[in-house]
């Protein structure tokens, strides 16, 4: 049977890295196994949840490029995808097990159960409320505000077999008898996702490992609605470098934050896929190659943490090969970065013949776009101290001579330009590192660009020549 996968987001913010790396997981192992992967929005809580969030989590999906077979938007055989609409679902359901005797209406108030709970911390204050099951064997159903609680069995454990931590067992004696549906009529989680996951026909749950204390009650769910359970594989956590929660108090955990730094996608997935999974000692990973490599025998339950350096350290890799990030990819990926510098109409010509030469230095597409940025302004801008320090008036003089002797060329190409500079530089008796950095300015503007005669090649003979002759006009005043 094909494998049917969730990811299943709280829209109360942006999509954080560590819930991108529980989904990757998701849509590797659906996409490898030609299964199904849906996006379920658990948005039971209505303080927290925002239609602006689920927007925020999907467009953070478009761009990694992590699409979804069912939920928001594309719809499915099980909608609604939005646990707010399936509210009478979870009623018929937490009903049946009302009627089966599996769950109870529990009327003990707050204020009665945060009293026990104070009474209980004054004679230990070491120990952990536990409620005592007062109403657990009520007859009668007051029309009163209540929970609605599940009736742990007492006795015997609850057992399942996690795919990456093996074997666990929890001894029902452990268990409380937890709430199901809160007083106001909501589902809690447990429910809510048990109910959906079944309905959803999900084989397989792949979440963090923060929840795997959360899967023995949604087991005992399954139980007594008397499904069978899915299988579970909870991943290690993403920690912070000291080993704490992952939060934005200890480096930017937002996918948005990244996009916006001018991170490929690809190297967002290929950072995040590491927590959790390997393949021997290789580091770097296009996408394809992760759907065809994953699977569950390198998954592993060590926690890891997160290293903002070496994260920055793969994206330049991406950017940097040309198999992992092709020419026309980089190229539409850079363009917003040239937009934000006010550059919104490329040459496409110019911006793929430009790129080979930028992609050696540049670690984002936001660097990138800044070293790109003097190919597309016509003046180039000038940096004031490379002009100040490498262009004096008989340098600059030099330049106009220069564009004369280059005028012409052919083919305009950097070694053709290169022999043609280096004969006239001996001719003239000049060094060619004299007549390459005054060039550089007048080309590029700047003191550091890539290689002189290739920035000339792309920018081909009329603005090279033009550029040239104005070096003149930027000498110092
Ligand atoms: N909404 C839950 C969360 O965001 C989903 C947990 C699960 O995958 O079951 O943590």
């Amino acid at each position: 049977m094909k494998p049917r996968l969730r990811f299943a987001p709280s829209p109360s913010g942006y999509l954080h890295i560590g819930g991108a790396r529980t989904a990757l997981f998701n849509w590797l192992w659906a996409r490898s196994q030609g299964g199904v992967f849906v996006l379920r929005v658990e948005d039971t809580d209505q303080e927290r949840s925002s239609l602006d969030s689920v927007r925020a989590i999907l467009d953070a999906f478009r761009w990694l490029g992590i699409d979804w077979d069912e939920g928001p938007e594309v719809g499915g055989p099980h909608a609604p995808y939005f646990q707010s609409e399936r509210k009478a679902i979870y009623r018929e359901h937490t009903e049946r097990m009302i009627s089966s005797g599996h769950a109870y209406r529990c009327y003990c108030t707050k204020e009665e159960l945060d009293r026990q709970r104070e009474e209980l911390k004054a004679r230990n204050p070491k120990a952990q409320f536990v409620y005592p099951g007062t109403c657990r064997n009520r007859t009668d159903q007051p029309d009163l505000p209540h929970v609605v609680r599940f009736k742990s069995p007492r006795e015997g454990s609850t057992d399942f077999n996690d795919k990456v931590f093996g074997p666990i067992t929890t001894p029902n004696s452990a268990q409380q008898d937890f709430v199901l549906v809160r007083t106001d009529g909501y589902p809690l989680y447990n429910l809510a996702a048990t109910i959906d996951d079944h309905l959803m026909d999900i084989s397989l749950v792949v979440r963090g490992r923060d929840h795997i204390g959360n899967t023995p009650q949604q087991v005992l769910i399954y139980r007594a609605l008397g499904w069978e359970a899915p299988e579970f594989a909870h991943l290690p956590m993403m920690l912070s470098p000291k080993g704490e929660k992952l939060s934005k108090r200890h480096a930017a955990v937002s996918v948005d934050e990244y996009k916006e730094r001018g991170y490929p996608p690809a190297a967002v997935l290929n950072y995040i896929v590491r927590f959790g999974w390997s393949s021997g000692d290789q580091e770097i990973f296009g996408l394809d190659e992760l759907v065809k490599l994953f699977s569950w025998d390198h998954v592993n339950k060590s926690d890891g943490k997160f290293d903002e350096k070496k994260f920055a350290d793969v994206a330049f890799e991406h950017l940097k090969r040309p198999e992992l990030t092709s020419l026309p990819t980089y190229a539409k990926n850079v363009q917003p970065f040239l937009a934000q510098r006010g550059i919104t109409s490329t040459d496409p010509d110019l911006l793929l013949a430009a790129i080979p030469g930028v992609r050696e230095r540049a670690r984002t597409y936001r660097d990138a776009a800044s070293d790109l940025d003097f190919y597309f302004r016509e003046p180039p801008e000038v940096d004031p101290k490379a002009r100040e320090k490498l262009l004096s008036k008989e340098a600059a003089a030099r330049m106009v001579e220069l564009a004369s002797a280059l005028e012409g060329t052919k083919p305009w190409d950097a070694a053709t330009l290169e022999a043609k500079a280096r004969t006239w530089c001996e001719a003239q008796g000049v060094a060619i590192k004299d007549v390459a950095q005054p060039a550089r300015v007048a080309l590029t503007g700047r003191s550091a660009s890539p290689p002189l005669f290739e920035v000339m090649a792309v920018l081909g003979e009329p603005r090279s020549l033009d550029r040239l002759r104005r070096a003149p006009a930027l000498v110092p005043g």
